[in-house]
């Protein structure tokens, strides 16, 4: 089989191509289902067909099969770099490697001559790479490109995601946020929630109940994955949805391929109705039938968030949307999935963006779905917002380590997170302002309070 590309793939190759001939390294930015391997297996097969040696470098041995089993349907002759595989040739001219296995080895192909590196998931730690292939051309392959990107010189981005929907090769989502998670009393380390802090609050009784509860209103039946915060967290939900008569089994990156095809088969012919995992998609598992993404892990990552979602975003046969159950709210940290969003190419700042990364999101207070607050009313029930136009300022960067000025704003934007809830919990049950301001003070001080005094001033605009 030849690789068949759409128009937009070849304009994104010829627009590669031309920005080698300035900058070494590029980003390509393409969605998941936008075909961004395709293009690379193209690239792959072309420059070669040239004379031009290929490093494509995975994470972990798992994804070289993967990569393997995909070149070899394109028919494009390769060598499997890795040590007493069958497949290693070193004279070939693409070579498919881990870069575990080059770090393990200390062997990098071709890099005393010119090549093409092509990076998989770039958003990663490739530092090792960009060290050895400093003159090289690398091409880093990435769905996500809001880590660090700082160590390439430009980007493509032939197809933008909302695109893939207008085309049918994604499906919109429809967003829930009834639970929602409160994280106020959580530290920030490296950027996320404290792992442990987390995890001990997840695994509350109540909470793992409320998550099951709202699959059991808002997920109609769809077939789920279920994203936990640890392995543990992800046991007692799968315990929690069978007990409530749901079928649900539990997978992780430890699974095998045998565990985790029984798991999408069970999907499949509806013997099972959720998988409750940890970060499956790390190992590169994708399955379209999926039409509903409960997210129970709070998290202020936008590349995890982004690929979580994106587990449910595939079309398939007459899927027509993807529920998201947002229990840990990371919709009010991060926006819609199909947000446009811009790359930096620059370093990362520490420092919160909140002007730059504004939220304008709302959930609704009927219907408890989210959705763009330039709407003058919900587009799924129809109910008015109580206020007009109110904007959350909830958008954050990824931070470092957190300074107390930084911990200030946290705890600004936690206290702002926790009056959206608390406005639509006041408002189902006829509370006042009067309440939600006690509410705030309690748990987050007086130091918020004028923050919280201007979203209410907002509102009543
Ligand atoms: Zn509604």
């Amino acid at each position: 089989m030849s690789i068949k590309l759409y128009d937009y793939q070849e304009e994104g190759i010829r627009d590669i191509y031309n920005k080698w001939k300035y900058d070494r390294k590029i980003i390509l930015w393409c969605n998941m289902g936008g075909g961004k391997s395709e293009m690379a297996a193209y690239i792959a097969q072309d420059a070669s067909s040239d004379g031009m040696p290929i490093v494509m470098v995975v994470r972990g041995r798992e994804l070289v099969k993967n990569l393997s089993r995909r070149l070899d349907k394109y028919k494009i002759d390769h060598s499997v770099f890795m040590a007493g595989h069958h497949r290693l040739d070193k004279s070939k001219l693409i070579q498919i490697a881990s870069v575990d296995t080059m770090k393990s080895r200390g062997q990098f192909p071709f890099s005393d001559r010119d090549c093409i590196v092509i990076l998989d998931e770039a958003h990663k730690d490739y530092s090792l790479i960009f060290e050895k292939y400093k003159s090289q051309f690398i091409l880093g392959l990435t769905a996500t490109p809001f880590s660090d990107m700082s160590s390439y010189d430009d980007y493509v981005c032939p197809i933008r995601p909302i695109e893939l929907v207008e085309k049918g090769i994604l499906v919109p989502e429809e967003i829930y946020c009834p639970h929602v998670i409160d994280t106020s009393s959580l530290k920030i380390v490296a950027g996320d929630f404290h792992r442990e802090q987390l995890a001990k609050l997840v695994t509350q009784g109540e909470i793992v109940g409320n998550v099951v509860e709202d699959y059991i209103k808002y997920g109609q039946n769809r077939p789920s994955v279920c994203f936990a915060v640890n392995i543990e967290h992800s046991k007692q939900l799968r315990d929690e949805f069978i007990r409530r008569g749901i079928n649900a089994i539990h997978c992780d990156a430890s699974s095998s391929d045998e565990e985790r095809k029984f798991a999408e088969d069970s999907l499949l012919n509806k013997s099972i109705k959720v998988i409750c995992n940890v970060d499956i998609f790390s190992v590169g598992w994708d399955c379209p039938m999926v039409s509903c993404i409960i997210m129970a892990r709070p998290t202020w990552s936008l590349v995890w968030y982004l690929q979580a979602i994106g587990r449910g975003l595939r079309s398939f046969r007459d899927k027509t949307n993807c529920i998201v159950l947002d229990n840990a709210g990371n919709v009010y940290r991060h926006g819609t999935p199909y947000r446009e969003r811009e790359i930096s190419l620059k370093k990362p700042e520490k420092k919160i963006k909140r002007d730059k990364d504004e939220l304008l999101i709302r959930t609704c207070i009927d219907c408890f779905r989210i959705y763009e607050s330039s709407e003058l009313c919900c587009p799924f029930c129809g109910a008015h917002p109580a206020p007009r136009e109110i904007k959350n300022v909830n958008g954050m960067l990824a931070k470092y380590y957190e300074t107390e000025e930084e911990k200030s704003e946290r705890t600004i934007k936690e206290a702002q997170i926790a009056f959206y809830k608390l406005r639509w919990v006041a408002s189902s049950k006829g509370l006042s302002n009067g309440w939600i301001k006690e509410q705030i003070l309690k748990r987050y001080g007086d130091k918020v309070m004028p923050y919280i005094e201007q979203l209410l001033r907002i509102k009543s605009r």
